[in-house]
This record gives C-alpha cells, structure tokens and sequence, in this order.
C-alpha cells in the first residue's frame, strides 16, 4: 500500500499513525514524502523496520525553485501568509509527475491517498487498484459539510450573526452563519477544488476515518447512508499502534521528551488540576490575544501549560508585546504556569493524570487525543471545520464548555476576533470546577477515553474494521484488471 500524506500535521501525523498501523497488520507500506517531512518521522519507521515490519519512506523534492518559496518550506507550519500557502499548494501540485512514476513503477495493490491529491482516483483507476481517501476530520464534520452543500441553509439567513439549523442530522444543532467557513458562504477557488475532492470521493473504493463507532455511532451511519460513500473508522489512530515514551514525545517532532521540564513540572501537581492550553500546529494569534489569554489565565486561578508557537512570540513590527510584564517569571515563582515555546510533546502531557482541562482550537486530532485521555475541553474554534467539531464535543457528547467564539477566520492569518479575559477566566472556572456539570463532563469524557483504547484493542471496533478492510483487499487482490 502507497500512503500520500498531505504536507501539514493535522493530517500527516495520523496518515503516518496509520500507515504504521497497516505495516503492524503484515501490509508492506510506502510513504511518500518530501525530504523536509521525512525527518520529522524517521525514527519511528526505523524502529518499526527493525521490529520486522515491512514500512518504507519515499523522498521526492518539491520544486521550491518554481514557486518562490523559501528553501525548506516543505510543511503549512512553515507559512506565515495566504499567498505563501498558495505556493505551497501549487508546489505540492508539481509533485504529480514525480509521484505517478513512482507508483507505476512501484505497481501497489492499493493507494491511500489524503483529500488533497484528488488526482491520483485517476491514477488509481488507471492502474485499477483501489484508491482509499483521508480527510482527517470527523464524521460529524463530513456529515456537517455534505448537508451544509446540498441545503445551503446558509442562504436562507437574514444576516451573518444569525443561527439556522444544519438540516437533516441526527441531532439539532445550531450555527451561526458567522461561524462558517468563507468559502461556504463566498464561494471561489478553494470552493472548486473542495467539489472536485467530492467528485474523487464519489470514483474512488472509500474513505477512511480516525474516529471510533462508539464516539460517533449517529454519524457514522449517517456519513454512508447519505453520501453512499463507503467508510471504515480505524481510530483513534494516535492510540492504534504500540508506542513508547520516545515515540510520543517525539511525534511531529525531533524534539526529545527530557527536554522538556514540563513532565517533571507535572508530576508535582495534584491529579485534575493543570489546564493544558494550545491551539495547535497552525495557528497565528494577535499580540492581543495573546495577552488577553494571560490575563484569562491568570485570573482564573488555575495551574496551567500553554503552548506559544514560536512565530507569535516574535510580534511584527509595531504590534504590541504578547505577555504581561512580569508575567512569566510570576508564574514560574508560584509554580502556576509554564509556556512551551514552539512544539509541544502533546500526548504525554494529556495523558499526565494532573492534567484536568485542555483548552483547544477543535482541531480533529487535537480533539481525539483530549478524548482518549479523558480530558474534557474548552472549545475555542478558529477555522477550518474547527466550528463543527465545538458542536459534537459540547452539544453531542456533552464533554466540552464553549468559550463563545463566534467568528471563522481563515488559517494563517492571525485573528482579528478578539476572546477577552472574561470570557476566558469563565469558560476555564466552568471547567476546572467541581459543581455537578463539570464532574458530569469530566466522568463521560473518561468513558469516552475507555471506549476509545477499546476500540482499537483486538476484538473492538476499529480493530474488527481495518481487519476487515483488509480482507476485502486482499480478495480484490485476486480479482481486479487494471482499466484501459
Ligand atoms: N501537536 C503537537 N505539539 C504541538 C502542537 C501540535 O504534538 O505543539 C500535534 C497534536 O498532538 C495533533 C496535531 O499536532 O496531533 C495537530 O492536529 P490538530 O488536528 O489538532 O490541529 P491542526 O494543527 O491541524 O490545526
């Protein structure tokens, strides 16, 4: 099987997890990669070769020269403006050729292939194997997204502050047409190549999901009665295969996990009690929001880590400064917070017993990983299908406080929507409390995270899927001729 992970970690981190995952089941695995990204997880498949599993990376090198971007911008972490995405997309593009030749020649049984190469369905056809697709969301997401296209129910608002119902899902739920995408509500490019991903969708075997049945049981029925797409849940993918500290500490990153004092720093705190605060791998805030969050923070009286990322703690010119004066050395002193500049080893800090709360942008991943640790979540979507996602964990499951955000803003720019210390220092005493809501909340997300080491352990839910799936391709082994 060829994996053709997409060039950002949202959706490269869990493609890798589950090419390692097939790798683990007896699957001889190809992942193709630019140089750059191959780094990021070299240490993981050689540790995988050398435990006899067959797992192999293919560089290619993206032809930077063409597309004016900085040599070593491989990856959406790097971006700091719309137009630089626009070149990384089109130099991504330009892998095409690269990338075709390889799989001829390497003639695979199967393509798994991220959302963002619709091409290779043509490819796959050609060379009539099956093609498996990836969107890193959720099911709820997919499902959102699919009734949201074909009912516009958008359109039908008065103005952008106003909620509608998302029609025909198994549950109400309300959005404010503020709180979808741009290129729903003004459609242009982006829109086009979203329908011409839905089209692939449509020619290719299937589409595979992190998530687990148990977590979106609605939903995933819901997913393929609709769309007619067949889909196998295979989640959580971060959690399906076996892996060390060393391994957790360093997914997405070279970063090694005694660098970082934050474990230590944990294992002083009482069980519940740390607020773990990032917004993921792709994120720019505003000096002032930045602040605002300190100021939320420490108002709020709780012990906390909080994940910078590195460009938002260099502010542009003539922007204000991001932390209060005094503020980091104060937390320190009274050993109430920490700031991680840059990568953060995200799966061993939310799996640390002190940690009681994660605030989140709603990033799927993010999301998945909050639920498998048990921790329950403040939602502080920002962009992409992040809105859709706050709806399940705070309106399906019930695992998560809202802090109100009510505006998309795309990723890249940094937010002009500003989330003040109040609403931030309330969201936060909601959480961490120890009123019924929040032991309610905080006792359905440990089932939740029960349910979810189940579903990938032999016999459940996602384990029976991918060993079924796997049988399916093995018989089609035997009986498909290539096309043409
Ligand atoms: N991540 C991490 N350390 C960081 C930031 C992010 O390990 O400092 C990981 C996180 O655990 C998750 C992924 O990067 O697996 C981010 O994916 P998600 O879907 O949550 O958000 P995105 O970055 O795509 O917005």
């Amino acid at each position: 099987m060829i994996f053709l992970p997409f060039l950002a970690p949202g959706h490269m981190l869990p493609m890798v997890d589950m090419a390692r995952l097939f790798s683990s089941h007896g699957v001889t695995v190809t992942i193709i990669t630019t140089t750059f990204n191959a780094a990021q997880f070299l240490k993981a498949i050689d540790k995988d070769i050398n435990s006899g599993h067959k797992i192999a990376i293919h560089t290619v090198e993206l032809p930077s020269e063409e597309t004016t971007l900085p040599q070593g911008t491989e990856n959406f972490t790097t971006i700091s403006s719309l137009a630089m995405a626009g070149n990384l997309f089109r130099a991504m593009t330009k892998l095409q050729p690269q990338i075709e030749q390889f799989i001829k020649e390497r003639s695979p049984h199967c393509i798994v292939s991220d959302m963002y190469f619709p091409w290779t369905v043509d490819l796959a056809l050609s060379l009539g194997i099956p093609r498996l697709v990836f969107h890193g969301c959720s099911y709820f997401a997919l499902c959102c997204m699919d009734t949201i296209k074909r009912y516009a129910p958008h359109t039908k608002v008065t103005g952008e502050a106003q909620s509608f119902l998302i029609p025909g899902l198994p549950d109400e739920i309300e959005i404010m047409a503020s709180q979808l995408p741009d290129y729903v509500r003004t459609p242009g490019g982006y829109t086009l190549l979203l329908d011409h991903i839905r089209e692939a969708d449509k020619r290719s075997f299937g589409v595979l999901v992190n998530s687990f049945y148990e977590l979106e049981t609605a939903y995933a029925d819901h997913y393929t009665n609709v769309t007619g797409n067949k889909a196998w849940h295979i989640g959580p993918l971060h959690q399906s295969i076996k892996r060390d500290t060393a391994d957790k500490a360093e997914r997405g990153n070279e970063v090694h996990v005694v660098e970082h004092g934050c474990l230590t720093w944990l294992n002083c705190k009482k069980p519940n009690s740390v607020l773990y605060v990032s917004f993921g791998s792709l994120t720019h805030f505003t000096s002032a929001q930045l602040l605002e969050i300190a100021f939320g923070l420490e108002a709020s009286g709780y012990p906390f880590i909080w994940v910078v990322r590195k460009e938002e703690t260099m502010p542009l010119e003539g922007d204000e400064m991001w932390l209060p004066e005094g503020f980091e050395e104060r937390m320190m002193e009274n050993e109430m917070g920490l700031i991680i500049r840059g990568w953060a080893p995200q799966m061993l800090i939310l799996e640390h017993p002190s940690i009681g709360g994660f605030v989140t942008h709603c990033g799927w991943n993010s999301t998945l990983e909050s639920v498998t640790a048990g921790v329950p979540m403040i939602t502080w979507p920002l962009a992409a299908e992040q809105f859709y996602n706050e709806k399940l964990i705070s309106k399906v499951l019930k695992i998560g406080a809202e802090v109100g955000v009510e505006e998309w803003h795309p990723l890249i720019q940094a937010h002009g929507y500003l989330v003040t210390r109040k609403k931030i220092e309330k969201a936060v005493t909601q959480l961490m409390g120890v009123n019924e809501e929040a032991k309610e909340r905080r006792k359905r997300t440990e089932e939740l995270g029960e349910m979810a080491k189940r579903a990938v352990e032999e016999g459940g839910s996602s384990h029976v899927n991918i060993t079924s799936l796997l049988n399916k391709l093995r018989l089609m082994q035997c009986h498909v001729q290539p096309v043409g």
